[in-house]
């Protein structure tokens, strides 16, 4: 096995500590790789990791490669869907429902997916067989779900996604019939919509609260007028009203139809890591880089992952039962890392699925 060790750094740094291994990328970042054939891969590492205990270096990253007969030998592969299999908007943005009354306040995991994943399906990588959301949400080609199922593969569940559009992010208060009524509405209250920018594409959500601390008085104050109950409902109609301009304008294709792709989610036994796997790159790894309710860890990963082999039921897709990262992008919380057997390796390499890459992972 090679490694390949990658990170980005401050350039001035690089220049002073490093200056012939490392490439300048802009004036402020420098970019540094290492393969482990090179003498000085460990000491390097090191070195990085020193220096890091005074400030933060940047981001970083291994990527491993393997020779046939390693390959071969494997007993468990982990799962690693290219970042260029990644795309968005997520499944939350398109509607799907999840329910976060358990989410995790301090690393977002417990979310519940309650309603079919709804994606804009034109948006998902062409010519992928598997590709994730930004928020982690899998999706499987209809190509790859057949051959699961040819293949008795074990362990997942591959449910419909619904196609849905993007769904619109504002709100032209002017263009429907309830939100000319609550401009109207606001003036006879002595209040100047129009003085406020936002009236005419009014943002809603995050961005909406967002916009409540920045903007000027008045504008502040037709906001608070909004978010009153009887304002808020009509405020919610006139939403309705604008998405249902929306479809016609976009015609027949934005609303929500049956897709041939499918939500991969995996339904066997979750894998515990052994102390084989270590954690931190360039980094130790600290008590507030673990959730204290024991759902996720936030750092990556310097290993290749070391699964107990007591802990995998044999399904040929797993996932370990600790997450990673906290407060990740969306609601479906951090992800696990994925396994598959070298039964589900050999199917992917011979019909020449794409959107992914391995690595070994270690029974011990
Ligand atoms: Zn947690």
């Amino acid at each position: 096995m090679r490694e390949r060790f990658e990170i980005r750094l401050d350039r001035d740094f690089a220049d002073s500590k490093f200056p012939d291994i490392s490439q300048p990328l802009s004036d402020i970042t420098s970019r540094m790789v290492i393969n482990s054939d090179n003498p000085d891969y460990s000491s390097i590492i090191n070195a990085l990791r020193e220096y890091n205990r005074e400030k933060f270096l940047g981001f970083c990253w291994i990527e491993r490669y393997y020779t046939r007969s390693e390959m071969e030998k494997a007993k468990l592969f982990n799962l690693i869907i290219k970042p260029t299999s990644t795309f968005e908007p997520d499944g939350e943005d398109c509607g799907t429902i999840y329910d976060i009354s358990g989410k995790c306040e301090r690393c977002g995991a417990g979310a519940r997916q309650m309603s079919d994943l709804m994606l804009n399906t034109r948006t998902i990588p062409k010519g992928k067989d598997i590709c994730r959301t930004i928020s982690n949400e899998w999706v499987i080609s209809e190509r790859l779900h057949r051959l699961l199922i040819e293949n008795n593969i074990a362990g997942f569940e591959a449910k419909p996604i619904k196609h849905h559009p993007e769904a619109p992010h504002s709100v032209r208060l002017k263009m429907t019939e309830t939100g000319r009524e609550l401009i109207k509405m606001a003036r006879m209250e002595g209040m100047d919509p129009n003085s406020y920018k936002f009236s005419r594409c009014l943002q809603i959500g995050e961005l909406h609260e967002k916009f409540n601390e920045m903007i000027d008085p008045n504008s502040y104050k037709f906001n608070r007028w909004l978010d009153e109950p009887d304002h808020e409902a009509m405020f919610i109609k006139a939403l309705y009203e604008y998405a249902e301009k929306y479809e016609k304008r976009y015609g027949p294709k934005s609303v929500e139809m049956a897709s041939p792709w499918r939500q991969l989610t995996i339904t066997s036994k979750p894998v515990e890591l052994t102390n084989d796997t270590k954690y931190g790159i360039i980094r130790d790894l600290k008590t507030e880089d673990v959730c204290p309710y024991g759902h996720a860890l936030r750092i990556n990963i310097a290993t290749e992952l070391y699964v107990h082999k007591d802990s995998w039921d044999e399904y040929d897709f797993a996932r370990t039962r600790i997450l990673f990262g906290f407060n990740v992008h969306g609601c479906n919380g951090p992800p696990p890392k994925l396994f598959i057997s070298p039964k589900l390796h050999r199917l992917f390499a011979e019909n020449n699925i794409k959107g992914y890459r391995v690595e070994i992972a270690h029974l011990v």
